[in-house]
């Protein structure tokens, strides 16, 4: 019998865990040819979420935790949990059951029966987030898709089904800063995508403010182009034409009027605009250089402190 391997990265989930487990066991009983095996990922949580996870993998052998010792953020989970994954197909869900688990079997059979590699979902609609986090996701995928050659789907959830080979191609990609949504569309492979409308979260808060998800999409820029260090290149030729406009125009009038000294409240504008364009540009070098240093540092992307395959 195939294996299903679902891998759900929690960060203070302890209500959410057992709605989510009355749920996905509903759907597996209904897909009786495929055997399933769960494999939470806890976050570092600080609320009861290991406790809970160690009572359900005590009960049922299908249940698999990791624990971290700290938060190391669900893009670390996730690669914790693709890595100790050992089924045939793997999916991605979050906790919260914003991943609806109804949407598994036709997923599994775009897999076995239509031969994609893999079933990933969006979202049709953003309902029920607030306006403010579309609008600006809304320019974040705009912007990636024109800047960087992977191309991103705005909408699209971390919920996805893969066949091992896909899984094994993501982990090949050994990189510190790790932006799955775009590493899941690097590696390539064909793709059905399925569409349904946004749930909310059973309980429990959301993780992100926007603070981190502005932080995160920055991530994503600098994981998947180097385009805003051209930009800011051409920036640099573009005020130096300027300036070079400028001394003409100065001499010219010089030559002309002899040299008032009048406009420094002009000049001291000038000064600050290039200076603040200077900064901009070396901010942007600096992300990049920041990443590059994580990178070189070849710090593991989590720890685990405690795990259901210890005994
Ligand atoms: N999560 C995690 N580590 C974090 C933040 C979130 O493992 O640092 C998990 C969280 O428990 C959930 C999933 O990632 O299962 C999605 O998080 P959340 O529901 O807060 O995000 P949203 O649905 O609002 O995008
Ligand atoms: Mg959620």
């Amino acid at each position: 019998m195939p294996k299903l391997s679902i891998v759900i990265p929690c960060f203070n989930e302890e209500e959410s865990i057992p709605l989510f487990i009355n749920q996905i066991t509903l759907i597996a009983s209904g897909m009786p040819t495929v055997t399933f095996e769960y494999i939470f990922v806890d976050d570092g949580s600080s609320d009861g979420t290991l406790q809970v996870l160690r009572r359900l993998s005590a009960e049922n052998k299908q249940i698999r935790y990791i624990s971290f010792s700290h938060n190391f953020g669900k893009e670390a989970a996730l690669l914790a949990g693709l890595e100790a994954a050992n089924g045939d197909y793997i999916a991605v869900m979050d906790a919260d059951l914003q991943d609806p688990p109804e949407l598994l079997p036709k997923m599994y059979a775009a897999l076995t029966d239509e031969g994609f590699d893999c079933a990933a979902t969006h979202r049709v609609t953003r309902k029920g987030e607030p306006p403010i986090r579309s609008f600006f996701a809304g320019i974040f995928y705009k912007l990636i898709n024109k800047i960087s050659d992977t191309q991103m789907v705005n909408g699209a959830r971390d919920f996805r089904l893969m066949t091992r080979q896909m899984v094994d191609a993501i982990l090949s990609l050994k990189e510190y800063n790790r932006f799955s949504k775009g590493l899941f569309s690097w590696v390539g492979f064909s793709t059905k995508w399925i569409e349904f409308e946004n749930v909310p979260r059973v309980a429990g808060k959301s993780k992100w403010n926007f603070w981190k998800l502005f932080l995160y999409s920055l991530d994503g820029i600098t994981a998947f182009s180097v385009k805003p260090l051209a930009v800011s290149s051409l920036f640099g030729l573009f005020l130096c034409m300027l300036a070079f406009i400028g001394i003409v125009f100065i001499i010219v009038r010089w030559l002309i009027n002899g040299d008032p000294v009048a406009g420094w409240a002009s000049t001291v504008t000038i000064i600050l605009f290039v200076g603040g364009i200077q900064l901009f540009c070396t901010g942007i070098l600096g992300q990049y250089l920041a990443k590059s240093y994580l990178e070189g540092k070849h710090r593991p992307v989590y720890i685990v402190k405690d795990s259901s395959d210890k005994g």
